[in-house]
């Protein structure tokens, strides 16, 4: 499907070496495994699970004898799926709880696709037959504002918020106030996002989840952080710090389709223990999809 298609330059990535690295081998050897090892840290795997990838990969070969490069591919295969699944969440998110609408609050640094993910959820939770309501808390950039107001009009999705409001705080306390009025499903929250002042941000984002509890106890039900796979190993460094301010329940993982690098997740999987709720693979409204640890892993090394 087309999951596969966009996820194809990911792929490439991979395989670029990974495909043909097990294709003409015979036997297992020195050679092989290291050149496996480069094509997992190029791939932005990241040097440690690349080497507890390559440490248990090892161990098979040695404890079980194996020689059939084939074997190996298939062992390299059912590891990173399980080191993707052992994070994944077992319930589906964003179901209303029992009187009041699940809330989301979405964070990410400028640029990473944070108010396009978001456009994209509501697109989608609202076809799902949700009733959904944005709060246009970016409020630092008018542009992020103006940007969700029409993705809600085309998606005939409620926004609360307008261009020129100030305080993120206040469009937030008023959007959940809001949106339990309305008994909506879901309320999704956009965040400042600015690179500079990165303690400000941090300490804003904290202010903002704190009003969120005063308005309702229980929320937000989760925490997002948008990230874009194609800037490598800072999108670890990102999750680490938004992970340290604010605790995170998950992530959105951007442009997967614009990179032959899709290897952070396992970094982030395994160093943060976050699960991936969805993943983006364009800029339309389809292009959000819900990440699935076999689909992903298979893209990777087809
Ligand atoms: P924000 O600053 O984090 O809110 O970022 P935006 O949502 O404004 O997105 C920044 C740019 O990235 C826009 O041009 C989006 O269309 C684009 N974008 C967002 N997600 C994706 C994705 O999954 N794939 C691609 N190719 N582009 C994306």
């Amino acid at each position: 499907g087309s999951l596969f298609s966009r996820l194809a330059k990911t792929r490439s990535g991979l395989t670029e070496g990974l495909g043909d690295l097990f294709l003409g081998k015979k036997q297992i050897d020195d050679d092989l495994i290291e050149e496996l090892e480069t094509r997992l840290i190029m791939a932005d795997v990241g040097q440690a699970t690349t080497a507890a990838l390559i440490d248990e990969l090892t161990d098979e070969v040695s404890r079980k004898h194996v020689n059939d490069p084939e074997h190996l591919f298939e062992t390299l295969y059912r590891l990173m799926v399980e080191r993707l699944e052992a994070v994944q969440p077992t319930e589906p998110p964003a179901r209303r709880q029992s009187g009041r609408p699940h809330v989301m609050v979405v964070c990410g640094i400028n640029g990473g696709g944070k108010t396009t993910s978001i456009g994209k959820l509501a697109h989608r939770f609202k076809a799902g037959g949700r009733d959904v309501t944005l709060a246009a808390a970016d409020t630092f950039r008018a542009a992020a504002v103006e940007q969700l107001i029409s993705w809600g009009e085309r998606n005939d999705v409620r926004v609360i918020g307008e261009p020129g409001r100030g305080d993120p705080a206040s469009v937030a306390f008023d959007a959940v106030s809001s949106a339990k009025a309305r008994n909506s499903d879901l309320l999704i929250v956009d965040t400042a996002g600015r690179l500079h002042t990165q303690s400000g941000l941090m300490d804003e984002l904290g202010k903002l989840i704190r009003v969120i509890s005063k308005a309702e106890p229980e929320a937000p039900d989760e925490v997002l952080l948008v990230i874009d796979a194609s800037i490598g190993q800072n999108a670890l460094v990102q999750a680490r710090q938004f992970n340290q301010a604010v605790k995170l329940t998950g992530l959105i993982v951007t442009k997967l389709d614009g990179t032959a690098k899709g290897g952070i997740v396992f970094a982030i999987a395994d160093e943060l223990g976050l699960p991936i709720h969805f993943i983006g693979v364009g800029e339309k409204a389809e292009d959000l999809r819900p990440f699935e640890p076999r689909a992903f892993v298979d893209a990777l090394l087809d």
